[in-house]
Parts: structure tokens; C-alpha cells; sequence
């Protein structure tokens, strides 16, 4: 099998697109961050329907920092 094209997914917390490689550890996420925003969305129960408005940084922030406390994790 070749590899010319690496499969893309979109990132589920920001939609951008994230080549589904081994070499990305936080695959379908396009990072750590996006992956600890949408643990921590759904772990307090806040995921949105579509249509809500967008969290600007500072929740995102929050949420990122209340879920590295979740997972017991040293910032
Ligand atoms: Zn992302």
C-alpha cells in the first residue's frame, strides 16, 4: 500500500483539518488543547447544540484548566 495521501479528518473542536497519522498522538484532535476542551465539555455536561454561540477564549481557557484538574494533570 502507498501512502501518497494521508487521510484528513476535521478537528471536532475546531474543525480544522488534522491528517490522521500516527505521528499525531491527539488524532482526530489537531492538539492536546482541542482534545482537553472537548473531554471537558462533555465531562460537565456543557456540549452545545449546534447553533449555540461560539465560547470565546477565556471559557475555553477555564475549561481547558478545569480539565487538566480533572485528569489530574500538573499545568
Ligand atoms: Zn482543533
Amino acid at each position: 500500500m502507498s501512502q501518497t495521501a494521508p487521510l484528513e479528518v476535521p478537528c471536532p473542536t475546531c474543525h480544522k483539518k488534522v491528517a490522521w497519522s500516527e505521528a499525531n498522538v491527539h488524532r482526530p484532535f489537531c492538539s492536546e488543547r482541542c482534545k482537553l476542551i472537548d473531554l471537558g465539555a462533555w465531562a460537565d455536561g456543557s456540549h452545545r447544540i449546534a447553533g449555540e454561540p461560539a465560547m470565546d477564549e477565556t471559557e475555553i481557557d477555564e475549561m481547558v484548566l478545569r480539565a487538566e484538574r480533572d485528569a489530574g494533570l500538573e499545568p
